[in-house]
């Protein structure tokens, strides 16, 4: 197997409605060398924590799931493994009419100086890309985006017409994700949700 064939990852949840519009499959991509404070994902930063998983069985398991309207990459940072990256990609628009949302701490322009002409085959295949590093001090809240710094690229048509919408809305939700005896948290979590879900444990605790 080359680098190409696996990816690191720290999960995928099957079905989620709050990473993106509809009902998607998410994987989150493991390892990120950016230090966010404030970062949602902390254990997702660790550049060999997480699993290997290849990028054929992932792909069995999203061609698999039934109901989806897309899949929703993120991490992490999807793009530290290009490679696997891109074939994961390339597999989902050749063998399933599902759309793309990327993320990625890095923004637009960074990976322009990155990866120069290597980066239209990854992005060609995506529909919605949210680029840029998590700021706490512009976390207002916004749907799919930690903070407002992060910006949203429609780079095809499926979800242009609903662009200011998108920017607009607030409501953030997430979903708890249980798999054996671990509880996974799906989605951006509201602004202060940290405190304010501490205070209840600890509230909880108490009686
Ligand atoms: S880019 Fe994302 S995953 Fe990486 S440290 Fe920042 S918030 Fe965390």
């Amino acid at each position: 197997m080359d680098e190409s064939d696996r990816i690191r990852i720290s999960n995928y949840v099957c079905e989620t409605a709050v990473l993106g519009p509809g009902r998607r499959f998410a994987v989150w991509f493991q390892g990120c060398a950016k230090r966010c404070r404030g970062c949602i994902n902390p254990e997702g930063q660790k550049l060999d924590g997480g699993r290997l998983i290849s990028v054929e069985e992932l792909l069995g398991k999203i061609r698999q799931r039934q109901g989806i309207q897309g899949v929703t990459v993120s991490g992490g940072e999807p793009f530290l493994q290009y490679r696997g990256l891109k074939r994961l990609l390339d597999g989902i628009k050749e063998e399933t009419k599902l759309d793309v949302m990327l993320y990625s701490g890095y923004t637009l322009q960074e990976l322009q100086g990155k990866f120069g002409d290597d980066l239209m085959p990854v992005l060609r295949h995506v529909d919605i890309f949210i680029d840029g590093e998590y700021h706490q001090d512009e976390d207002h809240g916004s749907i799919y985006r930690g903070s407002d710094n992060q910006d949203i690229y429609f780079f095809t048509e499926r979800f242009r017409d609903f662009r200011e919408e998108i920017y607009r809305t607030k409501n953030r939700d997430i979903e708890f994700s249980i798999e054996g005896e671990a509880v996974y948290m799906v989605g951006v979590p509201p602004k202060d949700f940290y405190p304010e879900f501490i205070k209840k444990i600890s509230a909880q605790a108490e009686k």
